[in-house]
């Protein structure tokens, strides 16, 4: 566990961010597949719906890492450690760059790895959890039955019958919070705001035509500079 006032503050910088739901999230309070640890949506002590931090971050690296490959720019595979940097077992594209060179550590770190971190390098983003702004009082519990099918013999199962807590429905929820760089070069800011465009739905029931969202955050200016650095992962 990070806390904020421990990251270098030299160069911090804050963005606002807020997921709007545009279909129901799924709260899961007991679906019979999966973990708790799956579902994207739970409460905090005071009744409030959140977004954990670290179901956005997971995701939001993730984008990041595509974005970064289709500029060209070499990556690393999360999120085990033998194939991310510096190891990079088995990994053949060019890492051996000026621009993975990170001050003070050993070792080449890819793009992604400057942000996210790795066994080695320490993460230099945050997050919070994402909170939901509605009054709990005012948002009533919805039940959705679910059956499970064997996917195999097409048909329910007996006794599989489960009821899947999801925020209402079509209520366009806002959750909001903060992602909190620290140090990060130049370019982190453009490639996060762009991945985090690329989140269209949270949560394993996207099929059910739950999770949808989109994002908003305030207009930021992000230089000139940072966009020609991403630009550059295309020559070779
Ligand atoms: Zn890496």
């Amino acid at each position: 566990m990070i806390y904020l006032d421990e990251l270098s503050n030299s160069k911090l910088t804050s963005y606002k961010i807020t997921a709007i739901i545009d279909s129901a999230l799924c709260v899961g309070a007991g679906g019979s597949s999966g973990s708790l640890a799956d579902k994207p949506i739970v409460r905090n002590s005071e009744g409030n719906l959140l977004i954990p931090a670290s179901q956005i971050k997971g995701r939001l690296r993730h984008e990041c890492e595509k974005i970064a490959r289709g500029l060209r720019w070499a990556v690393c595979y999360s999120p085990n450690p033998q194939t991310m940097c510096p190891q990079r077992a088995g990994l053949t594209e060019n890492f051996d760059r000026p621009e993975y060179q990170v001050p003070g550590y050993e070792g080449k770190h890819c793009l992604i790895c400057q942000i996210f971190g790795n066994p080695v390098l320490p993460s230099r983003i945050l997050f919070d959890d994402l909170i939901c702004t509605e009054d709990p009082e005012n948002l009533p519990e919805v039940l959705r039955p679910g059956v499970t099918i064997n996917r195999r013999r097409r048909v329910a199962e007996e006794q599989k019958l489960y009821l899947l807590e999801t925020s209402p429905a079509n209520a366009q929820l806002n959750f909001t919070g903060h992602i909190h760089l620290s140090d990060t070069p130049d370019y982190a800011g453009a490639l996060i705001l762009a991945g985090l465009r690329h989140i269209h739905a949270l949560g394993g029931s996207k099929s059910a035509g739950l999770g949808w969202l989109h994002w908003e955050f305030p207009d930021i200016t992000l230089s000139q500079a940072a966009w020609d650095f991403l630009a550059k992962g295309d020559e070779k």
